[in-house]
Formats: C-alpha cells, structure tokens, sequence
C-alpha cells in the first residue's frame, strides 16, 4: 500500500472538476509541449493526455513509479529525477513547454527561480501553490505582501491569480489553503545589462523591511557613494514599483562609474 510522504509535499488532488479548470486555463493543444512536475498518482496527467499533448513528468518518489508506469506506460516521458536538481538543458524540446502542476509545497521559490532564469523556455506556466504564496507572488507596490518574490516573477511574467483551493479537495488535506496562479513570459521584460546588480540592490532594500533604503543599501555601497546618489533615499523597498528600481538601478551604476573615472 502506498503510503504518503509529507516531506515530499504530497497532497494529492481529489477533484476532477478542479483538474479540469487548471487544465482549461493552461489551455493546452494537442501536440503543445508539457511538463508536469509530479505527477504523483496521475489525476493531472491523465487529464493532459486528454488534450493529446507531449507530456513529460518529473517524479521524484520511487514508489510511485509503478503505478505510474502501469497507468501511462508509454504515453508519457518519466523522468525519475528531483525537478531541481535535474538539468532542464536536455530536456527542452525546439519548442517551447508549458508547464502544469500541482506543485510540492516546499520547492515552490527555488523552482520558480529556475523557471524564471530560463523564462524564454516556457509559453505558460500554471501550477498550484500555497495561497499565501500565491498572494506574494502577485501583491502589488505598497501592500504588505509585496517584496523580491513580487518583483522576480512579475519582472519575468505576467502574473494571473486564478484561484483559490481549499483543502479538503486534497488527499492527505494540507493545513493551509491553496491557490492556482498561471505566469505568461513578459515580452516587455526590462533589458538590465547588469542583471545581478539589479537584484542585488532589491534583495538589499527588502533585507529590513522597516528601514530607509539609506540604511539598507549600505551593504552593498559605500557611504561616500550612497550620498551622491540622485534618488530619495528616506523611501522603505516596499513603497518602489519595478520602475523606481530601474532608476535606483540606473543611479547606482552612474555613481560607481563616475567613481571610479576619477
Ligand atoms: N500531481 C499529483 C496530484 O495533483 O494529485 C501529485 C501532486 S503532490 C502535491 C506533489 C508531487 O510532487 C508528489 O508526487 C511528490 O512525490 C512529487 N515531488 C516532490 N518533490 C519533488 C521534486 N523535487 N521533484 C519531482 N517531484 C517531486
């Protein structure tokens, strides 16, 4: 008997009305490329494959591998690998994947991190998370769920929150509530030449919520730069919309090289 393992997240999907509404907002085709990120005992997967799509699903559980090899044998790629340590590289088609899933709680931000590093991969992702996460993902300027996950997924993606599960549509049921979100590539994506400077300065501003950016950024710069800064340092991260960090982005790299011309 197959017996359910909370460290791997799993919870899984008891209804197929649900399944059905996460695949109708994936709006899969047949023949579109797809990954399903643990499948688990198949209630997802079996309804992807009603849309007649190329389906590949990462399983990290080896127990659940018979089941899922009786049920689908063929009709899907099995990769028997843990999504993140996995290398994405080899598995991409020429086209491009979109994915669907009910995801493992617990890998939620490194797993959209590595799906946002090879955003230009992906046509849609739609995937089920926690709902408080959920809200993170999608919180806009100035409210309290606003921080670095905010403004990573929605410098990649056009964030949608669809909606909310509860939890007893789950098998075991978790503890908290559940949301669905779908994430479409941004084709107005900012080009930042220093892309890690940028993320640098919006990790430093968050890193004390109640502080000034004045104080934050002092990790990252030297006092004598951040006084000649053109930008209003009495501001707190929160309150900075992705184009007031372009422009903090744009200030700081102005004073460094001015800097270091002289
Ligand atoms: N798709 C199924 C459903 O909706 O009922 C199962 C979803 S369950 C929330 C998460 C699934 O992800 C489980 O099957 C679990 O074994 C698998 N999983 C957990 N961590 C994983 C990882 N790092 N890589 C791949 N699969 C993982």
């Amino acid at each position: 008997m197959f017996r359910c393992k909370k460290r791997l997240g799993q919870h899984f999907l008891k209804d197929k009305n649900i399944v059905r509404k996460i695949v109708n907002i994936a709006d899969i085709q047949s023949d579109d490329f797809v990954w399903e990120i643990g499948p688990g005992k198949g209630i997802l997967t079996e309804e992807l494959l009603n849309h007649s799509c190329k389906l590949t699903c990462f399983e990290i559980d080896e127990k659940l591998y018979p089941i899922i090899e009786e049920k689908f044998s063929n009709r899907i790629n099995l990769i028997k690998q843990d999504i993140l340590k996995a290398d994405w590289q080899r598995f991409f088609p020429e086209n491009k994947v979109n994915i669907v899933a009910n995801l493992p709680y617990q890998i939620t931000t490194p797993f959209l991190f590595k799906v946002a590093e090879n955003a230009d991969k992906f046509s849609k992702v739609v995937i089920m998370i926690q709902r408080e996460v959920a809200q993170r993902i999608n919180a806009k300027v100035g409210t309290k769920n606003y921080g670095v996950l905010s403004l990573k997924m929605q410098f990649y993606f056009t964030v949608s929150y669809e909606f909310t599960v509860k939890p007893h549509l789950f098998y075991p049921p978790p503890k908290v509530d559940s949301a669905v979100i779908s994430l479409i590539p941004r084709k107005d994506k900012p080009v930042i030449d220093n892309e890690k400077l940028f993320w640098n300065i919006i990790e430093s501003s968050f890193r004390n919520r109640r502080k000034m950016l004045r104080n934050n950024l002092k990790v990252l710069i030297s006092s004598e730069r951040i006084d000649k800064l053109n930008f209003d340092l009495t501001k707190r991260g929160e309150s900075l919309s992705e184009q007031d960090f372009l422009e903090l982005y744009n200030e700081v790299k102005k004073v460094q090289s001015t800097t270091l011309n002289q």
